[in-house]
C-alpha cells in the first residue's frame, strides 16, 4: 500500500507558489492578499484562521483578518465584504464557516465576487464546475485530485464513488471527478446498499466526517481510497476510514492527519495565487 503523502505535495506546492507570488510582486509592486472574515468566537474556527494566515505569510501572501464578535450584525458583515470585494488589493476573500445560525450565510457570501472566491462555494463558480468550465473550484476537493494527479493515479474510466454531498465537499468532488472522465456514483445517508456501492469503487473518496466509517468489507482489493474526514476522538484526530484492516485492501491511501488536509490549505493558496495573476492580466 502506497501513502498518498499529502503533508509533502503541500509543501512541494508551496514552496511553487511563493516563487510566483515573487514573480507577482515584482510585476504589480504589491503582494497579492487574502482577506479572512471570522465571525463569533469558535476555537476550531480559530485554529483553522490562524493557521490559514500562518500559511499566507509563508508562502508571501499578505493575509487580513476581519474578526467580528458573534452578535455583529448582518448588514455590518456584508458591508465589509463588499467594500474588500472593491478593495484593489484584496485578490481572495474567504467567510470562515459556519457562520452563526442567526446571520443568513447565503446572503453574505453573495457579497464575494466570484473572481475573489477562492472557496469557489459560490452559486457561479459551481455553476461553472458543473458545466465543466474554468471555475475558482472548493479547496478540499481541488486538493484531493491534486493529490490524485501529482501520484499519477488515472481517472479516466474509472469507476469512482464519493460518500457524502455537501456542496462544500462531496459534491464538488463527484463533479471534478466526472469532468476527469471517472464514471461517479455518489452515495449519502440515504444510500442504500452502501457496502456493495463502495466495494465496487476504483476510487474511494468518503467525506461523512464519522471515524471508522470505512471498513474494510467496503473496500475493493487494490482500490485507491481518499479519506476526507476529520474527526476528534479524546483530541485526537481521525478520519473516515479504518486505517489499520483498508490498508491491508488498499494500493493508495491518505492518512489522517497529513493527507488531505494539507492539501486544502495548499490549495486555498493556489486559488489565491491563481486569483490575483487573473487580475493582472
Ligand atoms: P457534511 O456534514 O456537510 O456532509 C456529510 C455528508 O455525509 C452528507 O452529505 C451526508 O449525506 C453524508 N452521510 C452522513 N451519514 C451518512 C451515512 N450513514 N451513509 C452515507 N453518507 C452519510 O460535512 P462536509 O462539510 O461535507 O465534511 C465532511 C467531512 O470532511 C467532515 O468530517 C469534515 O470535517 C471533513 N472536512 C475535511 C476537510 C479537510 O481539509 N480534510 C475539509 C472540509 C471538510
Amino acid at each position: 500500500m502506497t501513502t498518498l503523502d499529502g503533508k509533502a505535495v503541500a509543501a512541494a506546492i508551496r514552496l511553487e507558489l511563493k516563487s510566483r507570488a515573487q514573480a507577482f510582486e515584482a510585476r504589480a509592486g504589491r503582494k497579492i492578499g487574502l482577506a479572512v472574515v471570522l465571525v463569533g468566537d469558535d476555537p476550531a474556527s480559530q485554529v483553522y484562521v490562524r493557521n490559514k494566515a500562518k500559511a499566507c505569510e509563508e508562502t508571501g501572501i499578505r493575509s487580513l483578518t476581519l474578526t467580528f464578535p458573534h452578535n455583529a450584525p448582518q448588514g455590518e458583515i456584508v458591508r465589509a465584504v463588499t467594500s474588500l470585494a472593491d478593495d484593489t488589493t484584496v485578490d481572495g476573500i474567504l467567510v470562515q464557516l459556519p457562520l452563526p445560525d442567526r446571520l443568513d450565510a447565503a446572503a453574505i457570501l453573495a457579497a464575494i465576487p466570484p473572481q475573489k472566491d477562492v472557496d469557489g462555494f459560490s452559486a457561479e463558480n459551481l455553476g461553472k464546475l458543473a458545466r465543466n468550465e474554468r471555475a475558482c473550484v472548493a479547496c478540499t476537493p481541488r486538493g484531493v485530485m491534486e493529490l490524485l494527479s501529482r501520484y499519477r493515479i488515472e481517472t479516466r474510466g474509472k469507476h469512482a464513488v464519493v460518500i457524502g454531498r455537501s456542496n462544500i465537499v462531496g459534491r464538488p468532488m463527484a463533479l471534478l471527478l466526472l469532468n476527469a472522465d471517472a464514471t461517479v456514483t455518489v452515495c449519502h445517508s440515504q444510500t442504500k446498499n452502501l457496502r456493495e456501492e463502495c466495494a465496487r469503487a476504483d476510487i474511494l473518496v468518503s467525506a461523512v466526517g464519522k471515524p471508522a466509517f470505512v471498513t474494510a468489507d467496503m473496500v475493493k482489493e487494490g482500490a485507491v481510497v481518499v479519506d476526507v474526514g476529520i474527526s476528534r476522538i479524546n483530541g485526537k484526530l481521525c478520519g473516515d476510514v479504518a486505517y489499520e484492516e483498508v490498508s491491508e485492501r488498499a494500493a493508495y491511501l491518505t492518512p489522517v492527519p497529513g493527507g488531505v488536509g494539507p492539501m486544502t490549505i495548499a490549495m486555498l493558496l493556489t486559488n489565491t495565487v491563481e486569483a490575483a495573476e487573473r487580475g493582472l492580466k
